[in-house]
């Protein structure tokens, strides 16, 4: 009974990744890869890049590592939309990207969506798909809606029409349910819609000529996948209610686990779900941009030394780029704050992340007083979750304890839903 190993592959914005793991997490392998600027005409062929990405990784994966793998999964980008001609297996148009808008069908969805529903925004997938629908000339009757992760996955196995309910939220499948709700039901393309089970169970089995000519095994269990950002909140392994994953990035987000489904529009604030459980989430404006505006990353690293984390700093801004906030306070025309600026750098460096740290905190309070459960320990990935001493500034704040991810690539994750699509939930 020899050892199994499970692949992960993320398809995020600018690149894809892969992580091999075993039963206890380890990493056995992992990779990234460019996307090739394969072109068609003026534009990007997606399609094409994606596809040779795909089998790139898997060419990456060390050869005689590849005959114990027993299960594969893969993420993508939230709301990156394809459609595929379910007779010959082509994709009908390009695909439509996560980040592109579509305001023509925007009116359109939200004269029978219920207000507020997270299809009701332009780079929703079913403004994508409506937007198709009302403008191809393809033969409609065999179009098959994919995301990104639905179609790479469908490369290797080979059974059409087959989502998770993580990518399929903005389609407007709902979670709780289990079904397309009946407002979308009775609409022309329902038929096109994907079928949807919960994101690491098994699909089917690897595609034999693609086993056999990489030298996977005939039995490797293909798994639903889920969307990028929530893969990389998997890598964290925040499993229980109350843990968190703040991402201090260029911007502040924040995902908390929650035995509660929260949303609520004002806020941007909208929860996923995760089994028995709600990934619950929200975005600041706020975040590592201004700090690298104002200071090097030398600089950051060298003034943070010099911070005494157990001090709370009196100044009070609210960093921002540009006016306006929507989470935790909503405001479109939130000025950012920035001033007084002391004459010691240290001071004004602690108190930015003494400032930022302050709205983690009502961004967690907000989440609580919305219904959320309360937060009991917050895991930090990002650019920012280096800094020791904005830990140690955080713990004073949100009063629970922080750390730093161990993991927090989303390649990660999605090994860890190939991992639980075969051995269970470990
Ligand atoms: P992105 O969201 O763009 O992917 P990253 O996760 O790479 O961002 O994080 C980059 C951010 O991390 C920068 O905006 C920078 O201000 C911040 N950062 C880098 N080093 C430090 C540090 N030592 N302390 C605090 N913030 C830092």
């Amino acid at each position: 009974f020899g050892e199994r190993l499970y692949l992960g592959m993320d398809f995020g914005t600018s690149g894809a990744r892969f992580a091999l793991i075993d039963k206890q997490g380890n990493i056995h392998a992992e990779g990234k890869r460019q996307y090739p600027e394969y072109m068609s005409g003026d534009t990007r062929d997606w399609v094409s890049s994606w596809k040779v990405t795909l089998f790139s990784l898997l060419e990456d994966i060390p050869v005689h590592l590849r005959s114990i793998i027993a299960s594969m999964s893969v993420d993508g980008t939230s709301a990156t939309t394809m459609i595929i001609d379910s007779k010959s297996g082509e994709t009908l148009g390009r695909p439509l990207l996560y980040n592109e808008s579509c305001p023509d069908a925007l009116p359109i969805v939200k004269s029978f969506a219920p207000e507020n529903h997270t299809v009701c925004s332009g780079s929703s997938t079913l403004c994508k798909l409506v937007s198709w629908w009302n403008s191809s000339a393809a033969d409609k009757g065999s179009a098959v809606l994919m995301h990104q992760a639905d179609w790479l996955l469908w490369l290797l196995h080979g059974k059409l029409g087959v989502s998770d309910y993580n990518n399929a939220l903005k389609v407007g499948y709902d979670p709780e349910l289990e079904c397309y709700p009946s407002w979308l039901q009775s609409q022309p393309y329902s038929n096109a819609l994907p079928s949807v089970i919960a994101p690491g169970k098994p699909i089917g089995h690897l595609k034999e000529d693609i086993a056999q000519k990489h030298g996977f095994p005939n039995d490797c269990v293909l798994c639903t996948g889920t969307t990028d950002s929530i893969a990389a909140f998997l890598a964290a392994r925040a499993t229980q209610p109350g843990k968190a994953v703040t991402s201090l990035g260029s911007t502040l987000a924040i995902k908390l686990l929650s035995t509660r489904r929260i949303e609520d529009a004002r806020y941007g604030v909208y929860s996923h779900r995760l089994d028995d459980k709600w990934l619950v989430g929200g975005a600041s404006n706020t975040g590592g941009a201004v700090l690298r505006r104002i200071f090097t990353d030398e600089q950051l690293e060298k003034l943070s030394e010099q911070i005494d984390p157990s001090e709370a700093s009196p100044l009070d801004y609210y960093p921002l780029q540009t006016a306006g906030e929507r989470f935790p306070v909503a405001d479109p025309n939130m000025m950012p704050r920035l001033l007084p600026r002391p004459e010691s750098d240290v001071q004004y460096l602690h108190g930015m992340l003494e400032s930022i740290a302050r709205i983690e905190g009502k961004a967690y309070s907000l989440l609580k007083d919305l219904g959320a459960t309360p937060v009991e320990e917050v895991l930090t990935a990002g650019g920012g979750s280096k800094n020791e001493k904005w830990i140690k500034i955080r713990e004073r704040v949100l009063g629970v304890p922080v750390s730093q991810a161990i993991q927090t690539e989303a390649a990660y994750g999605a090994a860890l839903l190939a991992l639980k699509g075969v051995e269970g939930n470990i």
